[in-house]
């Protein structure tokens, strides 16, 4: 049976049109590093990315989910929508992907310009890498399966992280599970398999706008063990770290490229205010 066409398509010169020369020659260009740190097992950091800057995710040791939040370093109203990225994009990204902002933004946050797990492809049982159907573990869930209260899940990460940027909880968003594999089952329903990434993978993005990002080590680690449900067990074992590194590209590398504008849609919903007079 042929699969139907994708709903959204890009057309050539058109919004979701990627020059792929310009993030190719970014990704494989000279470039200088700026910033460098691990997050360490079931704890979350948050950092600035500056705009023409890339950003790399490493998993230094062996396997491990990260949670990734972005927004606007400028205006964190503006922070990744991962439905909308779905749709526009595909439900796990990779090479040439773009991750949007929410309305009333609507400008892509980051492109990604590299990924070592990108020849994983769709496996046997349907599983893909770098998730975006699904969203971070949370304590609220974890109570209501198991009776039991954990801080260390990538929600309450994402939380502690961001706190010295002046955000809340209320700011933390659906994620992308980076170098997570995951899929939908024949009943439709979400699964998560082992992570698949080896020491030295890397998840790599250009940041369209100044980002504050920040990341979660999945206290589930390679989520190769389950947290809930009959066989659930301790995954401390396959937790592992995930290193950070930011880089400043060659400028000549940026010719050509533009800082996205924020959505030209400025009708107010067909809304009008009654002015004195009027
Ligand atoms: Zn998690």
């Amino acid at each position: 049976m042929n699969s139907p066409a994708a709903a959204y398509q890009a057309t050539k010169g058109g919004a979701l049109d990627v020059d792929r020369d310009l993030y190719s020659g970014i990704a494989e260009g000279k470039r200088e590093l700026v910033d460098a740190f691990e997050i360490p097992i079931r704890s979350g950091r948050a950092w600035r990315v500056p705009r023409g800057h890339v950003c790399r995710l490493v998993t230094v040791e062996g396997p491990q989910v990260g949670d990734l939040n972005i927004w606007n370093a400028e205006d964190p109203r503006e922070r990744l929508w991962a439905s909308r990225t779905r749709q526009l994009q595909r439900a796990h990204v990779s090479t040439y992907d773009r991750l949007w902002s929410n309305l009333p933004f609507l400008r892509p946050l980051v492109t990604v310009t590299a990924d070592t797990l990108a020849g994983y492809g769709v496996d046997g049982e349907g599983g893909r890498v770098h998730d975006l159907l699904g969203t971070r573990c949370d304590p609220y869930v974890n109570r209501m399966l198991t009776g039991e209260d954990f801080d260390f899940h990538c929600h309450s990460n994402l939380v502690r992280a961001v706190l010295p940027y002046g955000l809340t909880e209320f700011d933390v968003h659906d994620v992308l599970n980076v170098f997570q594999c995951t899929g939908l089952n024949d009943e439709d329903r979400y699964f998560m398999k082992a992570c698949p990434a080896r020491p030295g993978d890397y998840f790599e993005f250009f940041a369209e706008l100044d980002l504050l990002c920040a990341l979660s080590t999945c206290p589930g680690g390679d989520l190769s063990v389950p947290l809930w449900g009959p066989d659930a067990g301790d995954p401390l074992e396959v937790c592992h770290p995930i290193g950070v590194e930011v880089y400043r590209p060659a400028a000549e590398l940026l010719d050509g490229w533009n800082p996205p504008e924020r959505a030209k849609y400025r009708h107010l919903h067909g809304l009008v205010a009654p002015r004195w007079g009027d």
